[in-house]
């Protein structure tokens, strides 16, 4: 069967699902917006597992337990910061969803959330990152039919669940 995309507006760390994106940043230790949500549902050995990652450059994503989440893992992924859209904003945004898939795909994981990616304060104009998003995903899920069973856009306000109806219609 192939994988349902939608979009839903809630809190990404409630999710019930196999795998959770974080909007990390490169240094994995944790911050504000989505991150500081997941770290601080996750509980400290989350922050533990990061840091024994050392690290994620841009575009790349890296894969830890869930530890007190639903999930069984989250998959840390650094978007890049917005500067005017060419500096390769765009094909790194890419690259962050295409590489998450990867490693869910890879821990044959079957459902994943994903967060908004640099839509805070990496300052990536919201509707253009939710067409990318929608057009990444549709893209890799099609050459992929079996991979995954479901994926979600996960809005955490009408603006970008606005934004994601939007780019999925
Ligand atoms: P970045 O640094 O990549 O911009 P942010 O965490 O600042 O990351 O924001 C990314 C997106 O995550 C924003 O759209 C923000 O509204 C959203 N967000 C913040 N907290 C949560 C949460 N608990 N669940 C889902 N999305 C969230």
């Amino acid at each position: 069967m192939d994988a349902l995309l939608r979009c839903i507006q809630a809190d990404i760390t409630q999710m019930e699902v196999d795998a959770i994106v974080n909007a990390a940043n490169s240094g994995l230790l944790g911050g504000g917006g989505v991150d500081g949500a997941i770290h601080r549902a996750a509980g400290p050995a989350l922050l533990e597992a990061c840091r024994a990652l050392g690290g994620c450059p841009t575009g790349e994503a890296r894969l830890t337990p869930g530890f007190n989440l639903k999930a069984a893992y989250v998959i840390h992924t650094v978007g890049p910061v917005w500067q005017g859209g060419g500096h390769g904003e765009a094909a790194l945004l890419a690259a962050c969803y295409r590489n998450s898939l990867e490693l869910a795909r890879l821990h044959e994981a079957r459902s994943i959330a994903f967060p908004a990616i640099s839509c805070g304060v990496y300052g990536y104009p919201l509707e253009a990152a939710c067409e990318l998003a929608v057009r990444e995903l549709r893209s890799w899920l099609a050459e992929r039919p079996h991979a995954l069973r479901e994926v979600w856009l996960v809005a955490f306000d009408t603006r970008a669940l606005d934004a994601y109806r939007r780019a999925l219609s």
